[in-house]
């Protein structure tokens, strides 16, 4: 069976180091890195990710910037805390906690971050910055994905990746990110034509899919790399992408749901904020 990925262990690895960081940077600069997170209206489970979040933030002393604006607000009133975030010292990075209520354009929101604060890597500038490979802010769940991998030394220099989900949260960007490793990246998505002769050729499979369980036994080479970045609610709990328990007699690694991927996510949005910081002093 395969070696299990222990997300949990490896988050707390990075957010550690993360901790350090910022105290070594807070003691050299004199500066302490902010991220704020924004939170618009009371969806329960949106208000408890953004509570996660601040809390891993004090956790390595970064300053929580929270505000909460009401659900009824109107786009101006978000646009001018954008703009006022944007010009705050204080403030290294900015996380619209998404979804927002429907009266709000997201993609009109988040364009309006400066690309220096986008520690979401959400932006067209950050998307663009990460395709032509420069230095920039990543989207946190792909290089958390990437972290993993590298954690367990998966070698991925002229390997076959595919990568099924071709989102713009997801699927692109660590597609992207295994390119610029030097994999051989193919993405799959609802269109492709016999998805599990593809995902058989990867010694590498991402599943970026939101459906419970598509990936099977037969989809996946012998001693293959599986992360299931996938967190779907079922009857039966918390369930990914990949049926775990067939995968598992196949794969040579592979990430649980819950404890895999899903603890990355908090872990890389620290080290963002940090590195949004290093960006605003031109480092
Ligand atoms: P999305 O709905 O935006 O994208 C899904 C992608 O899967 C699409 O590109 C679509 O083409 C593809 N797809 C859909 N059905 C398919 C099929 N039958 N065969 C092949 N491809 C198919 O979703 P997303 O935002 O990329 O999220 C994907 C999953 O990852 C979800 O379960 C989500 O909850 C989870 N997720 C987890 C984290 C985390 O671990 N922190 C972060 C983001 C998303």
């Amino acid at each position: 069976a395969a070696t299990l990925i222990d997300g949990r262990a490896v988050a707390r690895k990075v957010r550690d180091q993360v901790a350090a960081d910022v105290a070594a940077f807070t003691a050299e600069t004199g500066v302490t890195p902010g991220l704020a997170t924004l939170l618009v209206g009371d969806d329960a489970a949106s208000a408890v990710y953004v509570a996660n979040k601040r809390r891993a933030c004090v956790e390595a002393g970064i300053a929580d910037l929270h505000r909460h604006l009401p659900a009824d607000v109107s786009q101006d009133e978000v646009v001018a805390q954008l703009q006022e975030l944007n010009a705050d010292p204080q403030v290294s990075g900015i996380l619209l906690q998404l979804p927002v209520p429907k009266h709000l354009d997201s993609n009109l929101l988040i364009g309006l971050i400066s690309p220096d604060k986008d520690v979401d890597g959400l932006t067209a500038v950050s998307a663009g910055r990460l395709v032509q490979g420069v230095p920039g802010l990543r989207p946190c769940t792909p290089s958390g994905v990437i972290e993993l991998l590298d954690h367990h030394e998966v070698p991925l220099e002229g390997a076959e990746a595919v990568v099924v989900g071709r989102s713009e949260l997801v699927g692109k960007p660590v597609a992207q990110l295994l390119l610029q490793r030097h994999a051989t990246v193919t993405i799959c998505h609802s269109r492709t034509r016999d998805l599990n002769a593809v995902a058989r050729r990867a010694d590498v499979l991402i599943a970026a899919v939101g459906v419970p369980r598509l990936i099977g036994a037969d989809a996946v080479k012998p001693g293959a790399t599986v992360i299931d970045v996938g967190i779907n609610r079922t009857d039966a709990g918390l369930v990914g992408d990949v049926d775990f328990d067939a995968v598992r007699e196949v794969a040579g690694l592979i990430t649980p749901v819950p404890g895999g991927v899903g603890p990355m996510t908090i872990a890389l949005l620290l080290r963002n904020t940090l590195t949004a910081a290093r960006l605003q002093r031109g480092v």
